[in-house]
């Protein structure tokens, strides 16, 4: 089945901190919608929204004014900052049920936007899920690209379904999305969600850029949290693991036991050496605190998610 030839498209950007590069962003993106409106490939009634995710600077006030200038241009504004995934989760519940398809894009817009052409295109086609994919990864730091495509190794291993190269610049169908905002998680890591739907899904590729003002609001720190968020929320073989290694100390120590038994008693070098009985004491403690730490981890999130707590609050919204 195609879809809609004029679609109602809404391009959603989360925008933490962004001052510095918004009003690039803006002008850029409002002609390239202006663009697709005048060319007949979306619908007139198609829309930019932008989530303020708890900003403390003049990013608010940047999209309030934005939305004075351009029937366009949307904006919420959340009332404090929850981080890339819930500023985008806000976003794409506000625009459910308001547009045929939707595009999430980060605001200092280092995606070529350019490339919703393309996902359109395979939208029309009757595809539900269109994933941009980046082309390679020479804009990044050694640090950055070396870091990335560990954790997607590492994710593989962990039996996690993520695609390659794929981040937050994807394109879904009012259907696809309807799927998605059932989902209640509060420990959100969206592009595992979006494997999750299985309806048909096409790849779109793109190129990245130098961030041109501003810097990343992904601090080490955050990355660190997303990137174990993504495991810990989609793969239980950490937990496994820990199985695992018990197991194979077991072993070892039946077969340590043996052999101090065959020595106690029959030999007579028997005293045990003081390294024998203190380097296991240290290896146990070791790897039962690495345990309960990898079960805690668990915990809290079990914890988390129990409390059903509101995952953001709509301070103000322009419509
Ligand atoms: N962002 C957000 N909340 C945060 C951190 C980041 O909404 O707490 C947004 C940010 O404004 C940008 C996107 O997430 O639109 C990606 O962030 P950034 O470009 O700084 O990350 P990088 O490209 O360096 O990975
Ligand atoms: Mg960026």
């Amino acid at each position: 089945m195609s879809h809609k030839i004029k679609p109602i498209l809404a391009t959603i950007l989360p925008c933490y901190n962004e001052e510095e590069i918004l009003e690039k962003s803006f002008k850029a993106l409002l002609l390239y919608h202006q663009e697709l409106i005048e060319n007949g490939l979306i619908d007139a009634k198609s829309f930019i929204l932008f989530v303020d995710d708890g900003s403390v600077d003049a990013t608010w006030q940047l999209i309030k004014k934005f939305t004075q200038k351009s029937q366009l241009v949307k904006g919420i504004k959340l009332s404090r900052n929850q981080g890339h995934q819930i500023a985008l989760l806000a976003g794409m519940r506000s625009v459910y049920g308001k547009c045929d398809c939707m595009v999430s894009i980060d605001a200092d817009l280092q995606q070529d936007y350019r490339a919703i052409e393309k996902m359109l295109n395979r939208y029309k086609e009757g595809y539900e899920i269109v994933l941009g994919i980046r082309n390679d990864r020479e804009s990044d730091s050694f640090f950055k690209r070396f870091t990335a495509e560990s954790y997607y190794k590492l994710m593989h291993l962990m039996g996690v379904d993520i695609e390659f190269n794929h981040a937050d610049f994807r394109l879904l169908s009012h259907k696809a999305l309807g799927y998605f905002v059932q989902f209640p998680e509060h420990n959100l890591f969206i592009r595992g969600i979006v494997k999750l739907i299985g309806l048909p899904t096409a790849k779109v590729y793109f190129d990245v850029k130098e961030r041109e003002a501003g810097e990343s609001k992904y601090t080490l720190k955050k990355m660190l949290a997303f990137a174990w968020d993504g495991i810990t929320s989609f793969s239980i073989v950490p937990l496994k693991l820990i199985t695992l290694i018990g197991f194979i100390i077991f072993l070892i120590s039946i077969g340590l036991g043996v052999d101090a038994l065959y020595t106690a008693l029959f030999t007579n070098k028997a005293v045990p050496g003081w390294a024998s009985t203190v380097l296991p004491m240290y290896f146990m403690g070791g790897i039962e605190l690495l345990a309960i730490g990898i079960i805690g981890e668990y915990i809290g999130k079990i914890y988390t998610e129990v409390k059903r707590r509101p995952h953001y609050f709509i301070e103000e919204e322009i419509l």
